[in-house]
């Protein structure tokens, strides 16, 4: 009768069911995994997810109902990373749920909850987190004697609240703080952020990469960490091309921008960073916090930031990691949202 694909953008029709983009939710954040999905072969319709503690509010006619949900675990690796409550119209209907225990890291789950009575005009689905973020990648609602309520008119989309964009930044990962960051980032809804990456760091660590996509972009930052400034051309076309292939082969889009490692540029280096179609920039406004910065000074740094700017942090820094609730509140409160980096400009711009 109506089905969504949480966290969607558009629609698609998956195992015989056409499921719309994401709509009637109340609250929440969208988020993705580009890795396939166990279990299944609607792997499009458990990639993409609403998180956070929110409610989707169906407007129905009086009728009862079955509810199917869809999930996966498209972000932990570990049982009791991720715990949290789904009630419908107000009846819990699963308590303390772990997806990784269910069906694992990227492993489609499926739920079903019938004889939902409802008579107030909208149907509730409810999601309360408890570790971690709940989240939901689609439903699907059927009934035998309810149906969607037309008459009532479709949800508005919320307008955008910024008046600029700046983009967040973190260098020298993935480390082993990176799940730490992706989950303070994603509850401060601080998002999209970009990672500058080492390729040598990637090693087997796939998974990084893949939860660091979830909040943002993967660009490159050389495969060694080195510092080109007497690096000839092909030595540069070497380090980048290397941490390219790292970066792909972790599953990540083809990076379009380039940060060098101490922030050394010289002409040698953007010609051949922009041969390989990478953009390189540096930044507008330093954290600090490689120097020691504290939290307060981070948050200070990142009150400079103008509309189109750049922040350099770095994923190895705890003190960047404690920094993320403050910057999130100081931004909002100054009109300013995350954006993702240009790689014609390299400027902050909406993402
Ligand atoms: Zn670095």
């Amino acid at each position: 009768m109506v089905a969504i694909d949480s966290g969607a953008t558009t629609g698609g029709t998956y195992e015989g069911v056409t499921f719309q983009a994401d709509k009637y939710s109340d609250g929440g954040m969208t988020s993705s995994t580009q890795d396939e999905i166990a279990g299944t072969t609607a792997d499009t319709l458990f990639k993409t997810e609403r998180y956070g503690n929110y409610s989707y509010k169906i407007p129905v006619t009086t009728g009862t109902f079955t509810i199917k949900l869809f999930m996966a675990e498209i972000f932990n690796t570990a049982a009791g990373a991720r715990s949290f409550n789904v009630s419908v119209e107000g009846r819990a209907v699963l308590s303390n749920l772990d997806l990784f225990s269910q069906a694992g890291h990227d492993g489609a789950f499926e739920y079903v909850v019938e004889n939902v009575r409802v008579t107030d005009g909208t149907l509730d689905i409810t999601l309360q987190s408890i570790v971690d973020n709940a989240t939901l990648a689609g439903f699907a609602i059927y009934s035998a004697d309810g149906r969607l309520d037309t008459s009532r008119p479709e949800p508005e989309p919320e307008p955008s609240n910024c008046n600029g964009y700046v983009a967040i930044t973190y260098d020298d990962g993935p480390t082993g703080n990176t799940g730490n960051f992706v989950n303070a980032l994603k509850s401060a809804n601080l998002v999209p952020v970009t990672f500058f990456v080492n390729g040598s760091a990637i090693g087997n660590n796939r998974n990084a990469i893949q939860q660091m996509l979830q909040v943002g972009e993967v660009q490159s930052h050389s495969f060694n960490h080195v510092d080109m400034g007497n690096y000839s051309s092909a030595q540069v076309t070497d380090q980048l091309s290397r941490d390219i292939q790292a970066i792909q082969n972790a599953g990540a889009p083809k990076p379009t921008i380039f940060r060098p490692p101490y922030g050394t540029l010289n002409a040698t280096i953007r010609q051949a960073a922009s041969a390989l179609g990478l953009y390189a920039i540096t930044w507008d406004v330093d954290s600090q916090d490689w120097n020691g910065a504290s939290v307060q000074n981070i948050v200070s740094a990142a009150g400079r930031l103008q509309n189109g700017q750049v922040i350099l942090m770095h994923e190895n820094q705890n003190n960047s990691l404690q920094a993320i609730p403050q910057i999130a509140a100081n931004l909002k409160s100054r009109g300013l949202c995350p954006g993702r980096i240009s790689p014609t400009t390299g400027r902050a711009v909406a993402p």
